[in-house]
């Protein structure tokens, strides 16, 4: 080992919303942790922590109480009690209800900015864990006993981190993904997100509204100040136009999609536009290394279930992780086994949720005859039969299958 490398038990590439969030979910067992972030905090091009407005799910909720941040982030968010969703240009629409569920909030939205910064805040309190941003996972190397990363500082200085195991949590085009030799699927939706925040004439009374207009779906989502979030779905081809709309021209074109449920739009905030692509690693680990968040699956984000579902996969790696702490006296966590048991415990939820994220922008996404009767039936039939809609509803708070113990709200020791 050169003077310029260091040990940990768990190096984290991508210190984004997953990876700062796991580095807290592990603090209670207590382990040599290192995060590795390449863009600073206070910048504005972070890409985890912009100005886009999460739906974070009951899941969630329960695994921020387990960790013991979620007073800090509920006095920042705001409860959604009902879901509404509709089709432009159809009678039918589905309305879900945080009573009828028996819960108190079907989920909370939060501005990431905000999460952001409880999350770092609380990450700068922890011992034990180094965070080390700027700077890049550049290489790696990964044998049966030792993974090895390879890190640059903005100044180009190069020095080298070991661990047990090495997680990529570095989003979307995920390098570290890459070089792990695991390919993902990748399926651009020709589709952009716009988001920002505006203010309805009407009281928006916590409900999030999703709405299936001919270029995609419409998300209005309830956030502080009485204002709300918008996440609008263009084709890429439209997208640089509606961009660079003056804010009275965007909000006409984005009223004529949503309607006038809420009375009229005015004062538009910044937008900002993302790109959709449906991606999939085809494997979740490799030796010594493993994917968590974006860097295993990237969704449209119409289900609002992107980072709820990143937060299951943190949730599942800690689990494995504190099992394997308590049942052996020559603690790895990088083992293969270990691995493997976090890989066979993912692939169903994420599968499927990756299904049905995809076939809901594709089943409303369509102008194909047969769909659009089916999907009418669908919305309607959706909201007459109680037995759809609490399985929906059970997705949408990330409740359903088999969870591990933070996504229960259970605390690791
Ligand atoms: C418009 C929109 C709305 C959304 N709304 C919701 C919602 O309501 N609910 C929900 O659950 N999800 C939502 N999502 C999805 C959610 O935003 C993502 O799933 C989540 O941000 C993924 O977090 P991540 O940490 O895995 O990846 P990222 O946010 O991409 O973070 C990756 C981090 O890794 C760093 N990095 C990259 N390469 C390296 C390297 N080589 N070395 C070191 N660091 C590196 C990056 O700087 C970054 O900070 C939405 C997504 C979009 C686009």
């Amino acid at each position: 080992m050169s003077s310029d490398t260091q040990h940990y038990d768990i190096v984290i590439a991508g210190g984004g919303m997953i990876g700062t969030s796991l580095a807290l979910a592990l603090a209670p067992l207590g382990l040599r942790v290192a995060v590795v972030e390449a863009i600073a905090r206070k910048e504005a091009a972070q890409p985890s922590f912009d100005d886009r407005s999460t739906a974070l799910s009951r899941s969630t909720q329960r695994m921020f109480e387990a960790m013991g941040l979620w007073p800090d982030i509920v006095a920042a968010a705001t409860p959604i009690s009902a879901i509404h969703v509709s089709d432009q240009g159809r009678f039918g629409f589905s309305h879900i209800d945080a009573e009828e569920q028996g819960v108190e909030a079907l989920g909370y939205v939060v501005i990431n900015r905000v999460l952001g910064g409880v999350l770092q805040e609380a990450l700068d309190k922890l011992d034990g864990v180094d965070v080390l941003c700027p700077a890049r996972i550049v290489d790696i190397e990964l044998a049966p006993d030792l993974a090895t990363a390879g890190v640059e500082d903005e100044d180009g200085k190069r020095n080298e981190l070991t661990s047990n195991l090495l997680v990529a949590s570095d989003g979307a085009n995920s390098a570290v993904r890459e070089m792990m030799g695991v390919t993902a699927q990748k399926s651009p939706y020709g589709q952009r997100a716009v988001i920002g925040n505006l203010l309805p004439e009407k009281d928006i009374d916590n409900t999030a509204y999703e709405r299936f207009t001919k270029q995609g779906p419409l998300a209005v989502l309830p956030v502080a100040d009485g204002r709300a979030g918008f996440v609008w779905t263009v084709s890429d081809e439209d997208a640089e136009r509606v961009m660079a709309l003056d804010d009275d021209h965007f909000l006409a074109e984005l009223q004529q999609e949503f309607g006038y449920r809420l009375g009229a739009f005015s004062r538009v905030g910044k937008r900002a536009s993302y790109p959709l692509i449906l991606s999939k690693a085809l494997r979740l680990t490799a030796t010594r290394s493993v994917l968590v968040g974006n860097s295993a699956h990237g969704l449209h984000p119409v289900s609002a279930q992107g980072f709820n579902l990143g937060m299951r996969d943190v949730a599942a790696i800690v689990d494995c992780i504190a099992d394997a702490k308590t049942s052996s006296d020559n603690f790895d966590p990088g083992t293969t086994s270990l691995l493997d048991q976090y890989a066979s415990w993912r692939r169903t939820d994420q599968q499927k949720l990756v299904r049905f994220t995809d076939s809901i922008v594709k089943l409303f996404g369509t102008e194909r005859r047969p769909l659009r009767v089916l999907r009418n039936i669908g919305m309607l039939g959706f909201d007459l039969v109680p037995g759809v809609r609490s399985v929906f509803a059970k997705h949408t708070m990330g409740l359903a299958g088999r969870l591990p113990r933070l996504s229960r709200g259970v605390p690791i020791k």
